[in-house]
């Protein structure tokens, strides 16, 4: 089997292959940073990293691309009511899109490219546009595009223009189907506005010509995927094909994959009805990193996701269950030999684990196989059946479920730790949960001093000097680490 995959532009499941050797190269749209991002806009950047981390675990190469729109209609309108310029004012939230990446553990992509490094490719592309009779210049000396004359206008959305006005326009970034008229490509200044000067005049690019320049500049004119939140199906990645296509003549990208929207606690998320969520707030309420990836993962992206505060406590559970699997195989007395039916059962799993990716990146299913051999293995493990030449095979399964989850590594204290110290640093003090400082104490002490305290406890014990093993338990214990005895000796973890 190979990976079949929702193709938005044919409206089917179709096998995904990179057109040419083994390269995978593709194209996902990136963050507007003119704020800090919210639990929806990760919801599709996590759904991204997925196919990426399945692309390659497959034995593809990637050669990925995302942009970083810092330049826009909000941008520009944020940073002058703000007196900065926008290079200022995007600065900052660009680097806490990079920060945001980091604690949701999603890969960095091969390049990440800045639409305003990219303003002379950009006229030079809508000058080339212009020559062929697709874009016109208005008097003030504004472009765009004339949708009259790309008659598959509306294939990728599928909606129907007929019946449309030639010639009227719209200039705003984003607009709904009512608007769908000839967009802007360029936009000349506005008085007083920031503008660069080109080969085409001073203006400043729309948002949907950075895409189709970025992207063919570094992908070349037909690239194999396409990604991003259902959103940008129109306008944006529409009017990106029109321009893509009217330009060069070929397919643009050969498969779009968009990912479906979330709601928190049953309803659209937005701010008026104060269930807004950036990936920070939810740090500073108490949440851990790896839970929140694990409930934007756990729900196929095509599928709605409900984001709750309950799933939250419930991801925070799946993942202990999968820690804890993981600290019994490395820390436990195994007896000798293998059991034949666990290994048949780890090897079905494994199988599994590639079949449920393979259909459309379906990581409910991912989940539930990892869920059934936890199960079984850890009732073998009670039993005693579970034995030493097993470990390595179930850890191999653990292993290729986590490079597609990455939630099993225990990084949520030094994590949450940089997100409080930024709440300090903007006097948002205020909002940072108990729970979220009991979570980032831990962060004080790396993994080997922990370890060397542990083996001091264990020491202690042993010579029955329990006045010390109990010291260090309390002292651990204060510092955010928890003592586990078992029969096989001591184990700790991070609260
Ligand atoms: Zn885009």
């Amino acid at each position: 089997m190979a990976l079949q995959l929702f193709n938005t532009l044919s409206g089917k499941i179709e096998e995904f292959q990179p057109a040419e050797d083994n390269t995978v190269r593709f194209y996902a749209c990136g963050p507007t940073v003119y704020d800090y991002g919210h639990i929806g806009n990760f919801r599709t950047f996590v759904a991204v990293d997925l196919l990426r981390r399945y692309l390659r675990q497959s034995g593809f190469k990637t050669r990925h691309v995302m942009n970083i729109t810092d330049v826009d209609d909000k941008i520009i309108r944020n940073a002058s009511q703000r007196g900065m310029s926008i290079f200022d004012y995007t600065k900052k939230y660009t680097q806490a899109f990079l920060d945001d990446m980091q604690t949701l553990a999603i890969e960095q992509p091969e390049m990440i490219v800045k639409a305003t490094d990219h303003i002379d490719e950009m006229a030079q592309f809508i000058e080339d546009l212009a020559a062929k009779d697709v874009a016109y210049r208005t008097e003030e000396g504004s472009y765009y595009f004339r949708i009259a004359k790309f008659p598959q206008y509306g294939k990728l959305s599928k909606k129907d223009f007929a019946g449309m006005t030639d010639g009227a326009r719209v200039d705003v970034d984003e607009y709904d189907k009512d608007n769908a008229r000839d967009f802007a490509l360029w936009k000349a200044p506005k008085e007083g506005e920031f503008s660069w000067e080109t080969k085409i005049g001073a203006g400043r690019p729309g948002w949907h010509i950075e895409c189709s320049t970025m992207s063919m500049k570094y992908l070349g004119e037909t690239f194999d995927l396409h990604a991003g939140g259902e959103d940008l199906i129109f306008p944006h990645h529409e009017n990106e094909v029109a321009q893509s296509e009217a330009h060069t003549g070929k397919t643009f990208a050969r498969f779009w994959m968009h990912a479906r929207f979330l709601l928190v606690e049953g309803q659209k998320m937005s701010k008026s009805l104060g269930n807004f969520y950036t990936l920070r707030d939810l740090v500073l309420m108490g949440h851990k990193p790896s839970s929140i990836r694990f409930l934007l993962a756990s729900v196929p992206y095509r599928k709605q996701l409900n984001f709750t505060f309950d799933g939250l406590t419930q991801a925070a559970t799946s993942v202990e269950r999968l820690r804890n699997f993981k600290l019994r195989l490395e820390t436990s007395a195994w007896p000798e030999g293998k059991n034949a039916q666990l290994s048949q059962l780890t090897a079905t799993i494994r199988e599994e684990m590639r079949a449920a990716m393979d259909d459309d990146l379906n990581t409910a299913r991912m989940l539930g196989a990892i869920f059934d051999l936890v199960r079984d293995a850890n009732g073998m493990a009670d039993g005693g059946n579970l034995q030493k030449e097993n470990v390595p095979e179930l850890l191999g399964a653990l292993g290729q479920f986590d490079g597609i989850f990455d939630v099993m590594n225990d990084n949520d204290a030094a994590k949450v730790k940089t997100v409080v110290e930024w709440a300090q640093a903007e006097g948002k003090a205020d909002k940072i949960s108990e729970a979220t400082l009991d979570i980032a104490k831990s962060a004080a002490l790396s993994d080997a001093q922990v370890e060397e305290l542990v083996a001091k406890h264990s020491e202690a014990r042993k010579n029955r000097d329990f006045k010390t093993s109990d010291a260090i338990r309390n002292q651990l214990a204060e510092e955010g680490i928890l003592l586990e005895n078992t029969k096989d000796g001591v184990r700790w973890k991070r609260k």
